[in-house]
């Protein structure tokens, strides 16, 4: 079962990230800049992120209850807000054929930085 993640952890220093983006990222969806940002990563974390027992977040996996939740409220399930149009899954061209996709659903805006 997902858990918060450990408020005691030390955050990192200032500075870019490993892979050289900054927290806060302008280029970042305005979507996504109000999410809670991963200490270890300095990367938004998306809702829909597992977390483990220990609560490290596990960005692999996504939160199939959570998931299951934000959709059925029409809610974004990487920023958790409402839908106000169109609606985006991830997929290649059989997911599309047969409908069905592993990503659920999120704001088309928000699905682009990610690819
Ligand atoms: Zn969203």
């Amino acid at each position: 079962m997902p858990t918060a993640p450990d408020p005691t952890r030390a955050a990192p220093p200032p500075g870019p990230s490993p892979s050289g983006r900054q927290v806060r990222d302008p280029d970042l969806p305005a979507l996504m800049r109000s999410l809670p940002i991963d200490p270890r990563r300095r990367l938004p974390i998306p809702a829909v992120t597992a977390h483990h027992p220990n609560g490290d977040l596990d960005f692999t996996t996504v939160d199939g209850a959570t998931a299951l939740r934000l959709a059925s409220e029409g809610r974004c399930t990487i920023c958790g807000k409402p839908f106000h149009g169109p609606v985006a899954f991830l997929g290649g061209v059989g997911a599309a054929v047969v409908g069905v996709y592993f990503d659920p659903p999120m704001h088309p805006v928000i699905s682009t930085p990610g690819l």
